[in-house]
């Protein structure tokens, strides 16, 4: 469920039509829905209620912006953290930093002492040199870093190719099998207080069996750790449950996946961390665009918006499906084509697609654009950097502003020999 809904034929994001932010801020820009971000959060928490004692730790980088993050801070969310950046989001957000979990699998050394010197609730290591340079960086300090391993447990996560994260073959985590030993010679440092384990197979995952087969290995490996003698108290479980982009998707629910956790890790008597991104922040967002033109093609119309594939990067790179609609639709219907600006073939957000019929100056939305859209944004054929406008209730703010060429012009040097 969201809070993006007709009103009288046009538009609205709670309690605010369309239009009207698109006069105020101009367009394209992503525009956010405060009471569906709670909703959301809530939801997922509500799922895992039979699951035991649970971290919540929303993954930063799906929706960075630092006002959404302060929605979800007031939500008792954690933070997951891939970057020096995103951890100092999640601290100016408000986020406890022994509430932030720091993964990704190049974490510098200096992002790692500034994470320590942070205080920094989890780290998970990817590899064992991270693990040693970590402990050393600890000990310096005269503290213990606490962490977990991340293992990647050859899993087809049945996604698309370049959000698929578990598979052996993959950059992240270390083999399943190599793991014991690996978590016996790390827990010999000092510097580490090494807790458990953790996985996240892959993003926008459309059915529970890989997650549940997944999980199930990780029981067995928590059961072969705790038998070499280690104790084990947190097992991270990653993110990557998917959400619907086409209207007719059926997609497992939370409360679908919290029975399956509940069921999978029964007995395992840890802490469950979980960092979703995608679940919580996807719906909660659409990017509102104007029609530039509608220029007549070979087979279909192209209507060519202001909102492009800088702006939307998931089309061109995952071949991704955003549901388009009008703001004001008519109730006739066409089939077009829809593309941004960009000098790229790539930028086409949808071909031969049945939709409202819109002309000239006409208002649309690509749904469903909460997460992974204005975080990818680029400012590629110097176009803006495209801004964001959260909304609660009737109000609403810009909080991220327009970037606009200029300012980024205004960066660049001409150095000395080239002036003239
Ligand atoms: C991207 C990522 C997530 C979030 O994935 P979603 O599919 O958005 O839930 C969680 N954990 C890690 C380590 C990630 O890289």
């Amino acid at each position: 469920m969201d809070h993006f809904h007709y009103r009288d034929g046009v538009l609205h994001v709670e309690d605010v039509a369309l239009p009207t932010i698109a006069e105020a801020v101009g367009t394209p820009v992503y525009v956010y829905s405060t009471a569906t971000f709670r909703r959301h959060a809530q939801v997922f928490r509500d799922a895992l209620k039979g699951a035991g004692r649970v971290h919540l730790a929303y993954a930063i980088k799906a929706n960075p912006n630092v006002a959404v993050l302060r929605v979800l801070a007031d939500e008792g969310y954690g933070a997951d953290v891939v970057s020096a950046g995103e951890m100092a989001r999640a601290l100016a957000a408000g986020i406890p930093a022994s509430d932030i979990v720091f993964s990704g699998v190049g974490k510098t050394r200096d992002e790692l002492a500034c994470a320590l010197d942070a205080g920094i609730g989890q780290f998970n290591l990817e590899l064992e040199e991270e693990g040693e340079v970590l402990a050393a960086l600890a000990r310096d300090r005269g503290i213990r870093a606490p962490a977990v391993l991340r293992v990647n447990p050859d899993v087809d996560a049945g996604t698309h190719a370049k959000i698929s994260t578990g598979r052996k073959e993959n950059k992240f985590g270390v083999p399943i099998d190599q793991a014991p030993a690996m978590f016996d010679r790390l827990s010999k440092h000092e510097g580490l207080d090494l807790r458990g384990v953790a996985i996240h197979i892959g993003s926008q995952l459309a059915d529970l069996a890989p997650l549940e087969a997944a999980y199930a290995r990780i029981g067995e490996l928590v059961a072969e750790l705790r038998a070499a003698g280690h104790v084990i108290s947190r097992v991270d479980l990653g993110g990557g449950l998917g959400v619907p982009y086409k209207p007719d998707d059926v997609l497992p629910s939370p409360a679908d996946y919290g029975a399956m956790v509940a069921r999978a890790t029964a007995g395992w008597d840890v802490e469950l961390m979980f960092e979703p991104g995608r679940v919580i922040a996807g719906n909660a967002g659409v990017l509102l665009t104007k029609v530039i033109w509608v220029k007549p093609g070979v087979t279909n119309p192209y209507v060519i918006v202001d909102a492009a594939m800088n702006d939307l990067a998931r089309v061109a790179m995952y071949d991704a499906y955003h549901d388009f609609v009008a703001v004001e639709p008519g109730g006739e219907r066409m089939t077009a084509n829809i593309a941004g600006p960009v000098c790229e073939t790539g930028d086409t957000f949808a071909m031969g697609r049945d939709i409202d019929v819109v002309k000239s100056g006409d208002l649309g939305v690509f749904r469903t654009a909460g997460a992974y859209g204005a975080t990818m944004a680029s400012t590629y054929n110097s176009r803006a950097l495209v801004p964001e406008v959260l909304v609660d209730g009737d109000r609403f703010a810009v909080v991220a502003d327009r970037i606009e060429p200029e300012t980024i012009l205004a960066a660049e040097r001409v150095p000395e020999w080239l002036k003239r």
